[in-house]
């Protein structure tokens, strides 16, 4: 184990430490641009899939570093690590080691909704994620800055289709073809920093902007449209400053539940783990913002920032006189830094201070480094076919915030996808797909490349049409196989371990709706269940296992001979039960509305006085966009399943009755034409 570890740092070390120019080869089947979140995912997962995979990043001792709150998943985002971890990516693993603080959000809801998140050690993260890729066959990571983009000439056949041949470094002219270029450059692309009236060029702070030849290339060489978004980082704390008395105590979940499907327990231990706290701004807080937005200008500019994640000023300023809550999290195990979720500012730093103690537990506070703001440009998604390829760039991909998504999930989503079919293209396979209907991963590129982004993306429950199918606790079952079967990402020890977990639920259900009893005798052996009288006759205990007051360990103490072999999935199976009924109606919608998504919406179809239910928001998009396709109202924002399905059953309903109404027409004119014929043989005879 020790000899390993030292392989992995010998060879760590020596990559480091020599210039790039002599290491990487002249010629790869991909090259990915930058190593943050979607860089790294993108880098190995082309490398799984089969490529020759270079990974170019400016500080090789930042790959897979936390710009921001060293936290992962959530709300929506949680989603997206179990979908890509089942898709045998990286971050899942890497928070499983580097956690010290699991919790599950969203309980008061439905497990479809929950949201797995974890508090993480910074330095155990980038250890993990910087392993793993240095381990990776197939994979180089190189330090150096690209300068530009190779591209073809454009091909006179297809004027305006370009053709990206590999990349050019900076200082040292060295050039490196490739078959397909994957840009993950995050905030870097004309970055710029801004505290309180100063700002200068950067990606994020002692970092430097990517090269002006980048920004060059895409929008003057290859012709694409960019945008340009900001964000922003709070400054961090010192711990020993903060009276935590003053703050509530928010501890983490008793059972860490881990992110990745192959792992049975986290690495830190339940009671190792860290605890966070919450507290709230006063009005003093507010003044500081208020007497301070002169001086500073990140706030005064037009760029949009994040909306579900905005600054301390914006938040002021939206919703004047409340109080804001302000998560105090840890940095790390032996990090003496206290990360404050909520106060994300861009003023000068002696100003940053005197906000932050406004705030009762942070009164005698001490900052280490201060807040700053960022803005960069992005490349207008609606650019990008659903493989993440440049639509008029054959072999140029991108993925992360470069896409105007915001959030470390929604670029390792991406920049794994990415990696998969860019190295598909470059070994002349198909791309691979992922639908809204079969994942959180195929609603997030579908929303980028179908609707764009207006403001700073990130990623949602509400998104995500078929919510009760596409839950956490599966995407497993969902993806795995097809991971390994159709797309070639999955290590066949991932997918044996997919294999019988499904083979393993299957056998589980088979035995409890194999355990059928009158309903008399379930109401009398479960009172606390209270099964309504009107009840089936006869229920089985998959069907009792709906019931909230019923657990799987309760029928299987019962039949302990039946169902015991199967306690290890235990809350699967409960989700499974609960979810069963909607799933299977909506798998029916799901299957009715792919069969019929070229069914044609009529033109002069007036959406205000259709005789169904439909809302006011669902009828006002549709008489604005006026689909042309069930198809393409699918893809609008705002149109749920539901409208979709209300609204194939009328235009359905109304061809029935226009055909019936017809018929009628023509038998009426066939009775006419009959007795005129009758009229007319008779007349002849
Ligand atoms: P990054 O993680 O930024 O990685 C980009 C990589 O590309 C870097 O390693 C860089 O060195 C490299 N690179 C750039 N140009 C070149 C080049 N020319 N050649 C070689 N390498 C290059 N997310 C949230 O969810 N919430 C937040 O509150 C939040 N706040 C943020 C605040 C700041 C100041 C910053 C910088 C980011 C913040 N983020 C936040 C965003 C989060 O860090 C990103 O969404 C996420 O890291 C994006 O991942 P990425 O892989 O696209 O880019």
């Amino acid at each position: 184990m020790l000899t390993k570890k030292l392989r992995r740092l010998q060879s760590f070390l020596s990559v480091v430490s020599r210039p790039a120019s002599h290491r990487a080869k002249q010629q790869y089947d991909v090259v990915v641009v930058g190593g943050g979140h979607a860089g790294t995912e993108a880098a190995a997962a082309a490398a799984r899939v089969g490529a020759e995979t270079l990974l170019v990043t400016q500080k090789i001792h930042t790959v897979g570093a936390l710009s921001c709150n060293p936290s992962l998943g959530g709300v929506g985002k949680g989603h997206l690590v179990k979908e890509v971890d089942a898709l045998d990516g990286l971050c899942g693993r890497a928070a499983d080691r580097a956690g010290i603080h699991f919790s599950i959000l969203n309980r008061r809801k439905g497990p479809a909704v929950w949201g797995p998140r974890a508090q993480l050690d910074r330095q155990r993260y980038r250890d993990f994620i910087q392993s793993e890729l240095l381990s990776t066959p197939r994979l180089t990571v190189v330090e150096g800055s690209v300068e530009e983009l190779l591209v073809a000439e454009p091909n006179p056949q297809k004027p305006g289709q370009h053709r990206v041949t590999g990349i050019r470094l900076e200082n040292g002219d060295q050039q490196i073809s490739a078959s397909a270029v994957i840009l993950t450059t995050g905030t870097f692309l004309s970055g710029s920093l801004f505290v309180g009236q100063t700002s200068s060029p950067g990606g994020r702070i002692g970092d430097a902007p990517s090269s002006a030849g980048l920004s060059h290339t895409l929008r003057e060489r290859l012709g694409l449209r960019t945008g340009r978004l900001r964000t922003g980082t709070p400054p961090r704390i010192v711990k020993e400053s903060v009276d935590f008395c003053l703050a509530k105590l928010h501890p983490a979940d008793s059972h860490p539940t881990p992110f990745s499907f192959l792992n049975t327990h986290t690495h830190c231990k339940p009671d190792e783990q860290l605890p966070c706290y919450l507290t709230l701004t006063t009005p003093g807080v507010e003044r500081v913002v208020r007497e301070s937005l002169h001086l500073n200008c990140h706030i005064q500019q037009d760029a949009k920032g994040p909306r579900y994640c905005p600054s301390i000023e914006s938040r002021v300023l939206r919703f004047p006189g409340r109080q804001h809550q302000v998560w105090l999290e840890p940095e790390g195990v032996t990090s003496d830094l206290l990360y404050p979720q909520g106060l994300s500012m861009t003023m000068p730093p002696d100003t940053q201070l005197r906000l932050i103690r406004e705030i009762p537990p942070l009164h005698r506070a001490e900052i280490h480094t201060p807040g700053y703001g960022v803005q960069y440009d992005f490349v207008c998604p609606t650019q990008l076919s659903p493989a993440l390829q440049v639509k008029s760039t054959q072999g140029l991909f991108l993925a992360g915030q470069i896409n105007g998504t915001t959030g470390y999930e929604e670029a390792a989503a991406q920049g794994l996808w990415a990696g998969v079919n860019a190295a598909r293209s470059a070994l002349s396979m198909p791309a691979a797909a992922l639908s809204r209907t079969e994942s959180y991963i195929g609603v997030l590129i579908d929303d980028l490349s179908s609707r764009g982004v207006t403001e700073p993306y990130r990623m949602f429950t509400s998104r995500a049409e078929f919510r009760t199918s596409l839950r956490p606790d599966n995407a497993d079952l969902r993806l795995t196989l097809k991971g390994f079967e159709e797309v070639g990402c999955v290590s066949s020890l991932r997918y044996k371990e997919a294999i019988r977990v499904r083979d393993t639920i299957q056998d589980a259900i088979a035995a409890l709706q194999a355990v059928s009893l009158p309903t008399s005798t379930w109401r009398r052996r479960f009172p606390a269940c209270n099964i309504s009288e009107n009840k089936a006759s006869v229920l089985t205990a998959m069907d009792l296992l709906l019931y909230s007051d019923m657990s799987f360990d309760m029928l299987a103490s019962e039949w302990p001979e039946r169902l015991s072999p199967y306690a290890e999935f235990s809350q699967r199976l409960k989700i499974e039960a609960v979810y069963r009924p909607h799933c299977d109606k909506q798998k029916k919608e799901i299957e009715r509305i792919q069969r019929e998504e070229s069914m044609v919406l009529p033109d002069d179809m007036d959406y205000w006085s259709l005789p169904v239910s439909l809302s006011r928001e669902a009828r006002e998009t549709l008489d604005r966009v006026r689909p042309s396709t069930l198809g393409a109202a699918t893809r609008l924002e705002g149109i749920t399943p539901a409208a979709i399905v209300t609204l194939l059953n009328y235009v359905r309903f109304k061809e029935r009755n226009e055909t019936k109404a017809q018929r009628h027409k023509s038998n009426r004119k066939g009775e006419r034409e009959e007795d005129l014929f009758a009229t007319n043989a008779s007349l002849q005879h």
